[in-house]
């Protein structure tokens, strides 16, 4: 894993060194109005915490499957970006706004998001879970009468929503997945619901002591792949190059060589 981070962040800085080289070449002749015009730099948003696919280092590096997907699609297509670690729902109203060119944050397709988003090819698979501290509490039952923590515009939001009535819960948002994994553990919230290869990558690394007790099922409007999005209609070109680009990867082992670097170091 550290080998993997460390090729990761030396091929950053060497896109880096080569972007710095390229701004002198043309600043040494005089800025003639034959100097290339600068390349665009896209603006793609991501979330905060949501490992394993993208998460702050302790040196605030950001590190993770789909931080390193980009990395990898980027170098094969030959654009640049700069990553914005925004927030889920904050990284999709930046792209809706026109502020960020993509998101790639472990976004789900689906259809009513394909309304407002153009998504490239699925990359990931994924469903959604419910999660808790308490051992009383085994299934959906036993959170009648109880709060739970939900994470703002999300799939697994909805997935509660869904169920709240039925199971006579109630609902309260959070940000972000960590804040809403303490809300839990202090026993504030009597569950969570959150993306199962998210849940799950925290419960096996450690990182919090949850359990989860519902799985949405896997033929289910929930469990949807994610996508790398750009605002529809915005972008067309860079959404081709990530598709090109993803392709790419996933022929010469790239894409499994990111993805088992994560998932392979919680065995
Ligand atoms: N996959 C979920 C969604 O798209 C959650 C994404 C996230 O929290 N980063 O709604």
């Amino acid at each position: 894993m550290q080998l993997t981070r460390r090729n990761f962040l030396a091929g950053s800085l060497s896109m880096a060194a080569l972007a710095l080289t390229a701004c002198g070449g043309g600043s040494s002749n005089g800025g003639s109005s034959d100097a290339a015009p600068e390349a665009k730099v896209y603006k793609i948003a991501t979330d905060t915490t949501f490992a394993p696919f993208e998460y702050a280092e302790a040196d605030g590096t950001y590190v993770g499957i789909d931080v390193e997907l980009l990395a990898a699609i980027a170098a094969d297509q030959g654009f640049q970006y700069e990553l914005e670690p925004l927030g889920f729902d904050a990284a999709l109203q930046a792209v809706q706004s026109g502020q960020s060119d993509g998101v790639i944050a472990g976004m789900s397709i689906t259809d009513a998001r394909r309304e407002i988003f153009d998504f490239s090819q699925p990359y990931y698979d994924s469903t959604v879970c419910a999660a808790v501290a308490d051992a009383t509490i085994a299934s959906l039952d036993d959170l009648n009468g109880k709060t739970v923590a939900v994470k703002t515009g999300t799939m697994s939001e909805a997935w509660a929503e869904s169920l709240k009535d039925q199971y006579g819960f109630t609902t309260v948002q959070f940000d972000t997945s960590d804040i809403m994994y303490q809300d839990v553990v202090a026993g504030n919230t009597a569950a969570c619901f959150e993306d199962t290869p998210v849940m799950s990558y925290a419960i096996a690394t450690g990182n919090v002591a949850l359990t989860i007790i519902a799985e949405a099922a896997s033929d289910s409007e929930f469990a949807t792949p994610y996508g790398f999005a750009v605002n529809k209609g915005a972008n067309p070109e860079l959404l081709a190059a990530f598709d090109a680009g993803l392709a790419n990867i996933k022929a010469n082992g790239t894409y499994d060589q990111i993805v088992g670097t994560y998932v392979q170091s919680v065995g």
